[in-house]
């Protein structure tokens, strides 16, 4: 087991619905912490930048417009195993087929909108949160 920090993100539809605390809820109550956490809007250069990997995918234009359309919430998770632990948490990329009690499946609405992001390895981790948080803004004692 190995200490780790996450990068997560409260997706638009998510905060739409006014359930922010519920999504940290999620995080806290399955041992992971809140390490660092702000609310902003997300630029279309700085959108494009986060998700470059997906670039050439048929969605990018509209995931770019979807994850600019309202502010987010920006988090970084710490505690044991957090890359896996959260993509756990989160469930499975389409709501549909996310399993019961994971945050997709109870706030998605569908492949594009489903609710929160999350690193997919460390190295992501880094490079995400290196995007959106200065060193003094993640407390991970
Ligand atoms: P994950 O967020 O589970 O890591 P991906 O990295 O594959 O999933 O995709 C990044 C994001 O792009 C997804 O969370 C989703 O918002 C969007 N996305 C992925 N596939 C599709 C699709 N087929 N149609 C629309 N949006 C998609
Ligand atoms: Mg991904």
């Amino acid at each position: 087991m190995s200490k780790e920090v996450t990068f997560s993100i409260i997706k638009p539809n998510a905060m739409k619905k006014n359930v922010i605390g519920k999504i940290v809820d999620k995080f806290e109550s399955n041992g992971l912490k809140i390490a660092g956490m702000k609310i902003m809007k997300i630029s279309k250069s700085k959108a494009e930048e986060f998700y470059a990997e997906h670039s050439a995918r048929p969605f990018f234009g509209e995931l770019v417009e979807f994850m600019t359309s309202s502010p987010v919430v920006v988090m970084a998770l710490a505690g044991e195993n957090a890359v896996l632990k959260n993509r756990e948490i989160m469930g499975a990329t389409d709501p549909s087929k996310a399993a019961e009690g994971t945050i997709r499946k109870v706030f998605g609405d569908s492949m594009g909108e489903n609710a929160v992001h999350g690193s997919d390895s460390i190295d992501s981790a880094k490079r995400e949160l290196a995007l959106f948080f200065e060193n003094n803004e993640i407390c991970n004692s």
